[in-house]
This record gives C-alpha cells, sequence and structure tokens, in this order.
C-alpha cells in the first residue's frame, strides 16, 4: 500500500493485489518516525492526517513498568523529556507520532485511490504464481467471485514489488533465503477494547505497560486510550501450549491479571506470531522487489519493522518511475538493495538489542525469558511419554514459579531487586522509544551499490547510537532547514504551461503553512522545509548551491546539463534574513533562490559558500563539492549519470 501510495504520485500504472477482502482492523505497528512522516509530507497531506488523528503526547510518552497497569509502579519512564511536543524542531519538520496501522492503512488506500488512472487496488485477490520472463513478469491472482468461486488470472506486468509480509511467498517462490533468527520467541497478540480499563489509567497514561505478577506476565500496547483499544503481548510456548489454550474467556483473564483489576473486556481476537530477526539474502531477483516483512522482519522493540518497510518502497517507488518514464536504466533498479539491505541488517541488530535492553527489567525482578523458553525446550519431549497436559502443567509450574518471584506482593521485594531497578531507571537503560541517529540518519553507500549489482557483498551499515547529527555526505538524507522564498514568482503564461521552480517551491510554502506545518512562523512570509523542496521537485534531481562567488558559475553548468536530459533544479540558499549573494543568478525557470530562516543551512551543508551538493529525488545526497573547479565541473555530468543508473561503475572517492 505504501509503495501504491508513493507510486500513484509518480504517475506508474500500477496493481495493488491483496488477498484479504479488506483492509485489516487488528493493530500491529503504531509507532512512526520522522523520516517515515517526512515520505507521509512528501505525499499530499498524510502526514498531516495522520498529526491530526494521533493522540495527544502525553497520552504515550511514556512507558510504564509495573506488577499490574493499576497497581504499583515499578518505574515510569519518560521518552519525551523536556519536550511538549513529539517534534524535535533542528531535526525534522515533522514529529513522530503514534497511529495504529490499521488507522493508518486507510489514509494510505485513500491517496493510493486518489489516482484512478494509475492505481487498481484489487482486494480478495491472492498472488499464487509468478513467472519471470526477463523483459516482463507474468502474475497469476486468484480472486472468489460473488459465489465464492475461485477464478484464476494471468496479469503480465514490467516490475513486481513483493510486500507480501513476513510469510511471503513470493520470496519462497524466488528462493531467496531469510539469513538471522527465525525464532526469538513466540507470542500471542490479544486485541481487546476496554473503557473502563482506559478510563482508570487516565492517570498513569502510557504507550506500553510492561506488567510483571504471580498470574501473568504481558506487554500492554495502549494503541488508543480514547478508543480504549489496547493489544496485549503475551509470551507463548509451543508445543506445549498451543492457539487453543488461549479461547477468549481465557485471555480477557489475562488481560485482567495485566490490569491488576476486574475490569470488562472485549476481547476481539487472539493471534500468535514469532518474534524473527532475519533479513533475505537478496532484496531482488530479476524484476521481483522485496520489500517491508518481506525482505526482513525483526523484534518490534523500537518500532522499525513498519517505518523500514516505509522506506523500502520510498526508495523504490522513485527508481521505478524513473525507469518507466525514460530518466534512468534498469540498472538503478539493481541499486534498491545494495542501498536497502545494509539498512535493514543495522535495523536488525539494533532491533534485537532493544529486544535485550525492553528484557532487562524482568531480569532485575528474576525473571528470565530465555530460562522460560529452556524449560519449555526441556520439557517439550516429555510429550511422547506423559499427555501434553501434563507436560503444559509442568511448564506452568515452572513459569508460576518464576512470574511469583517477580511478583512484589509476595512478600516485598528484595532489597536487591529494588537496587537494580533503581538503578536502570536512573542511568536510563531500559527500552527506548526515539532513535533519531537510525531513524534520520542512516546513509546509503553509493559508491558500493553503484559499482556491484551483487548485494551479498553489502554490510551492516552502522550501528549509531546517540542523536542525529545533520550531514550532507553523499548517501545521507539532506538535512532539514526551513527556508522562506524569496524573489517574485515567475508568471506563468497560460498558453504555455510549464514547471517554474520558484513557483513550485512557493506554492510548497503556502501548503506548508495551510497544513500547519512549519514550526515557527517567520512573520515574513509561507516557509518550507529543504525537504519539502526536494518532494517539489518529483522526479528532478536538485542542486543546492550557496551565497559564494561559485553560485552563479554552478548554476550555469548545472542549466548547459539539461541537454543531456538530466533536468536539474538548482536552488541557492543564502545564509540568513538579508543576507548577501555574491553576482546574479542566469534567470531560468530551474533556479530559485531561498533564504535560510532557521539559520542551520551553513552548519550542516557540509561544504563552503561556493559549493554545491546534489540531491536524488528521494531526498538523499548525491554527491557534494567544495568549490568549482575543471574537476568539480566534469564531475557534476558523471554523478548525474550515476543517480540515473547510466553508468554502471563508479569510481569510489571522498567528497
Ligand atoms: C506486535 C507488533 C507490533 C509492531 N509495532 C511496530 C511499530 O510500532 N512500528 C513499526 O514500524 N513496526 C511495528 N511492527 C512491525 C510491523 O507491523 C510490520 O513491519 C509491518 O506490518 C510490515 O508491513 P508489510 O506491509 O511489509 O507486511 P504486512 O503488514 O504483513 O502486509 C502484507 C500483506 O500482504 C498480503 N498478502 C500476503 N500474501 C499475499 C498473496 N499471496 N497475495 C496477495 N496478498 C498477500 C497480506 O494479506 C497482508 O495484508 C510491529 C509488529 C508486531 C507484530
Amino acid at each position: 500500500m505504501r509503495t501504491a501510495a508513493n507510486g500513484s504520485i509518480s504517475g506508474i500504472r500500477h496493481v495493488v493485489f491483496e488477498k484479504s477482502g479488506g483492509l485489516p482492523s487488528q493493530p500491529q505497528a503504531h509507532f512512526i518516525n520522522h523520516r517515515s512522516m517526512e515520505v507521509f509530507r512528501g505525499l499530499g497531506d498524510i502526514s498531516r492526517v495522520v498529526r491530526e488523528l494521533s493522540p495527544p503526547l502525553e497520552d504515550w510518552r511514556r512507558f510504564v513498568y509495573c506488577s499490574a497497569m493499576l497497581k504499583r509502579v515499578y518505574g515510569s519512564v519518560d521518552h519525551f523529556p523536556g519536550q511538549d511536543s513529539p517534534y524535535v524542531p533542528y531535526a525534522s519538520p515533522e514529529p513522530v507520532a503514534h497511529l495504529s496501522q490499521h488507522k493508518l492503512l486507510p489514509i494510505l488506500l485513500e491517496r493510493a485511490e486518489a489516482s484512478p488512472r494509475t492505481a487498481s487496488i484489487w482486494f480478495g485477490t491472492q498472488v499464487t504464481a509468478i513467472r519471470d520472463r526477463g523483459s516482463e513478469v507474468a502474475v497469476t491472482v486468484e480472486h472468489a467471485s460473488a459465489r465464492s468461486e475461485r477464478h484464476k488470472r494471468t496479469i503480465v506486468c514490467s516490475h513486481l514489488v513483493a510486500a507480501d509480509g513476513a510469510n511471503s511467498r513470493v520470496r519462497d517462490w524466488l528462493e531467496l533465503p531469510m539469513e538471522g533468527d527465525a525464532c526469538l520467541q513466540n507470542l500471542i497478540n490479544i486485541h481487546f477494547f476496554s473503557k473502563d480499563l482506559a478510563q482508570q489509567l487516565s492517570k498513569r497514561p502510557a504507550m506500553l505497560y510492561f506488567c510483571f505478577n504471580r498470574a501473568t506476565v504481558a506487554v500492554i500496547v495502549a494503541h488508543s486510550l480514547a478508543d480504549g483499544e489496547f493489544v496485549a503481548q503475551v509470551p507463548f510456548f509451543p508445543p506445549l501450549q498451543d492457539l487453543g489454550d488461549f479461547s477468549k474467556t481465557a485471555a480477557a483473564d489475562i488481560v485482567r491479571a495485566a490490569a491488576g483489576s476486574d475490569v470488562e473486556v472485549e476481547v476481539c481476537s487472539v493471534r500468535r506470531w514469532a518474534m524473527s530477526a532475519q533479513v533475505a539474502s537478496r532484496f531482488h531477483k530479476g524484476r521481483v522487489f522485496l520489500a517491508g516483512d518481506a525482505a526482513h522482519r525483526f523484534p518490534p522493540a523500537g518500532g522499525f519493522g513498519m517505518n523500514t518497510g516505509i522506506q523500502d518502497a520510498h526508495n523504490l517507488a522513485w527508481k521505478l518511475a524513473a525507469v518507466h518514464t525514460g530518466a534512468a536504466s534498469e540498472e538503478l533498479l539493481e541499486t534498491y538493495g545494495g542501498e536497502r539491505r545494509p539498512v535493514a541488517e543495522a535495523n536488525t541488530l539494533l532491533s534485537v538489542s532493544n529486544y535485550e535492553d525492553a528484557l532487562r527489567v524482568p531480569r532485575a525482578l528474576g525473571l528470565d525469558p530465555r530460562a522460560a523458553n529452556l524449560a519449555s525446550a526441556v520439557i517439550s519431549p516429555l510429550r511422547s511419554v506423559v499427555p501434553r497436559g501434563v507436560a503444559s502443567s509442568a511448564l506452568e509450574a515452572v513459569l508460576s514459579l518464576g512470574r511469583a518471584a517477580a511478583d512484589a506482593s509476595i512478600p516485598l521485594l528484595g532489597d536487591l531487586k529494588e537496587k537494580a531497578l533503581e538503578r536502570l531507571f536512573a542511568e536510563d537503560q531500559t527500552l527506548r522509544l526515539q532513535f533519531p541517529a537510525e531513524d534520520l540518519g542512516f546513509s546509503y553507500r553509493l559508491d558500493r551499490s553503484m559499482a556491484s549489482s551483487k548485494e551479498a557483498g553489502a554490510k551492516p551499515g552502522r550501528h549509531l547510537r546517540g542523536g542525529y547529527v545533520p550531514s550532507t555526505e553523499p548517501g545521507a538524507r539532506l538535512p532539514h532547514c526551513e527556508l522562506q522564498p524569496i524573489g517574485a514568482g515567475v508568471p506563468v503564461v497560460a498558453s504555455r504551461p510549464e514547471w517554474i521552480f520558484a513557483n513550485a517551491i512557493r506554492e510548497a510554502a503556502q501548503e506548508a503553512d495551510a497544513g500547519g506545518q512549519n514550526l515557527e512562523p517567520s512573520g515574513g512570509g509561507a516557509t518550507l522545509s529543504t525537504i519539502d523542496v526536494v518532494a517539489a521537485c518529483g522526479l528532478r534531481p536538485l542542486l543546492i548551491i550557496g551565497p559564494g562567488h561559485m553560485a552563479q558559475r554552478w548554476a550555469s553548468l548545472a542549466l548547459s546539463i539539461h541537454r543531456l536530459g538530466y533536468p536539474v533544479q538548482v536552488l541557492q540558499i543564502l545564509d540568513r534574513p538579508g543576507g548577501a549573494a555574491s553576482g546574479e543568478l542566469p534567470s531560468h525557470t530551474a533556479v530559485a533562490r531561498a533564504v535560510d530562516v532557521s539559520s542551520t543551512w551553513a552548519a550542516s551543508r557540509g561544504v563552503s559558500e561556493n559549493g554545491a551538493v546534489l540531491v536524488r529525488p528521494d531526498g538523499h545526497v548525491a554527491w557534494r563539492w567544495n568549490a568549482l573547479g575543471p574537476a568539480e565541473g566534469a564531475d557534476l555530468p558523471r554523478r548525474l549519470a550515476a543517480m540515473f543508473g547510466r553508468v554502471a561503475h563508479m569510481q569510489p572517492g571522498a567528497p
């Protein structure tokens, strides 16, 4: 759906096949990071709708560790200390958000369906076979008619994006194995509503409640306190337990145990799932591309699953669009896996380490989930000699011993445990919610991806921890900076409507203002982010230049390259309001100027005022130069060619 939303923007004709009859009603992912919100911002007003639907920050800023949701609290961690909003103004024009996947998907669907000429969404249609014929892909689908008869049909397309989830059949058909740990932990998800519980939690609102008591160990996700919608995640130990052990009545009892009160509960569904840490060996084969959980699956701790999938779609959509419009060669598509796979590997490592962080509190309480899994593994073979019920009871006895040890009420926690917990909370050693360095700071290895179509050699990206540092290193996301367009808009001749860059960014600034997306109204007119400038450019590459004396030559060079088929848009950023530029820029529809009202660009642009930063349509830096000399002049067309996959081999080199 995310690729479809992107695809409709890019004008590619596409069909989405979804085997279910409609969108899911079960919540899963719920944390949307800055970069995903920026992608949504570039797709019209999706980010605004998400912001409006996201609950107030007070409802989800904390994780609470407790014996039960309404009982004793061991610790409460505020993930937005000193912040009264989820914005981080220096880093992004968009906040993080808390909106469940089943509420996000209808927004994306509406966006994809807004372009009926390019997008078709076929619900109730299952892909049952694919055949890559070299120049096209034949996709066999089955759908149920009104009389529930199955109908087969084959659709021929130029490329196939397989976003068919963690158990992707397309991935199996392509024989692309997953690498990593297939099961870190089995879990049961109990989706339930309880207005009663939500009301009683009004003085203790949180996004997650980690509950440890004699009767249950569970993590409760408060998807919406306003609606009383929750999901309880409970450890599950097959084959000693099976889904049948978790009837709706049993599930409601687990919820009440986690709540610590006899609250009214309406259980909607009970499902099992396995927490894995795996990445596909390759992200594409021939004309078929894996995206989302089909390409990577990892623990939800840190909320990277859906967000990583959104970035897959963002990386792939512009490349597919560029190939389909003839702007790029098919070679460009080869870079998809080389760029995305290392990010997926890094996010897998991060999510596993987050999962370990999440286990610190139960361990301090004397509960070790690994010990429970070990007990399950030891007891499981007993099933061949004793009835399943006996083996299951043995497991339950072991689990309840562990839970009892962690229960604060029998008797009071020992001093050692209390101290260990205090230390964990004081030293901020528990699971984090925000990961700005990984959310906004992930970077693509452009040389590697251009130098080889083989993804097997790609190594995981850097595992950054800490704050986000804006950077224009090639591969990095262009830093956010708040700009105000300057100069009069260019009048459009009605008989000859044409793309005028200066007008496009003025309109984008007005839209940003109207959507309430601007952080600090400057008083001097509408402002926009560098992120919006990239979105306004569509598939056109962007060259950002400074106020120095070489600006004019940079602009002339960029315009001269239009004849090679690269419609480079040139944006000159002046350092501060009232700041001057040396020399006039050529008057051209592809040249615009803006002033940096946030006064951050000079520090983050990473090049001198005579330098230039070349940006791809997905907002990642393609290259940068500190000044313009003969070598740099020759390099610009080379980098543009590489950006569109027209050069298979690039020499590695430092910018
Ligand atoms: C409990 C939990 C909490 C999570 N929390 C977060 C979070 O806070 N933030 C975050 O970023 N991520 C989170 N995640 C991860 C996130 O839910 C997944 O990464 C995300 O749903 C993956 O999206 P997807 O579109 O790739 O796959 P899916 O959501 O699984 O969608 C795949 C779709 O393909 C359809 N399909 C499958 N096979 C076929 C076929 N043959 N033909 C047609 N259709 C088919 C399926 O019906 C399904 O609709 C969480 C996951 C879990 C389990």
